[in-house]
């Protein structure tokens, strides 16, 4: 099982904080691995690191075997990104930004035109092409994130809280479109919404304080709980993640 995602030992500090501290990952094609954690555990700094957005105190980043501090470009190329809060340019119309999006990353004439019509026909943008970005809802507005992530077809993507802040219909309308760009790409999704991760995530990677508690499947995980408790995610979650602050706490 080839890695086109891998992290290696990925520190990143902000001044006295340690957001990130050693993670390793890595995440196959056709592979969707939800990347979940509390507030504050480190999930977005790992991906900006992961993007090649910030460069890590120490450790390493591979995108389809390049090396993101080696050869920044090549490996972006393979990458497509969905930040946190997924923030947009509010005065251009749905095509005007996909095309300025697209053009970014270096495509022109017929295969940009392609490549614009395909991303909004995936994330069902279509009927709002001509439309200012500032008028749509939330829902169209995180779909127009996610077509610039697809747009250049990318072999990675990372999605930061794809579907926070979404009705249930929109939540849906994303883990569809997920489970389908999984096809044939690697997918890393950090959510803090644990029903969605079993309809989503192939595997799940648990992280607390910037360290990885716990790796699995969600049904391995699910039965992480304390000892005569039923199996669930949301009760291992809670108790791997307080054990972690708990241990680090008293160290
Ligand atoms: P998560 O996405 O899991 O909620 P983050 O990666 O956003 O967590 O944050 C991890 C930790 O790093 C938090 O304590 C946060 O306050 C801190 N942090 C994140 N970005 C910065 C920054 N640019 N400057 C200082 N501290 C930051
Ligand atoms: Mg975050």
């Amino acid at each position: 099982m080839d890695a086109l995602l891998r992290l290696e030992d990925v520190r990143k500090s902000f001044g006295p904080i340690m957001a990130v501290d050693g993670i390793s990952l890595s995440v196959a094609r056709g592979e969707v691995l939800g990347f979940l954690g509390p507030n504050g555990a480190g999930k977005s700094t790992t991906m900006k690191v992961a993007v090649g957005f910030l460069r890590p105190d120490g450790g390493r980043v591979e995108i389809c075997g390049i090396d993101m501090w080696a050869r920044p470009v090549e490996a972006k190329r393979h990458l497509g990104y969905l930040p946190e809060g997924a923030p947009l340019y509010d005065e251009m119309t749905v095509r005007g930004f996909l095309k300025f999006c697209g053009a970014a990353r270096g495509m022109s004439g017929s295969g940009l035109k392609r490549a614009m019509e395909e991303a909004a026909e995936r994330t069902r943008l279509t009927s709002v092409w001509g439309q200012g970005i500032g008028t749509l809802s939330k829902g169209f507005r995180r779909r127009v994130g996610l077509a610039q992530a697809i747009m250049h077809r990318p072999d990675v993507l990372i999605l930061d809280e794809p579907t926070d802040g979404l009705d249930p219909n929109q939540k849906q309308v994303v883990r569809d479109l997920i489970r389908e760009m999984a096809k044939d790409s690697a997918i890393i999704v950090s959510t803090h919404i644990l029903e969605e991760v079993p309809a989503v995530c192939d595997r799940v990677v648990i992280i607390a304080r910037g360290r990885v508690v716990a790796a699995g499947t969600a049904e391995d995980i699910a039965a992480r709980v304390p000892d005569g408790a039923e199996p669930s995610l949301e009760m291992a979650f809670r108790h791997l993640t307080t054990r972690e602050s708990a241990g680090r706490a008293a160290a």
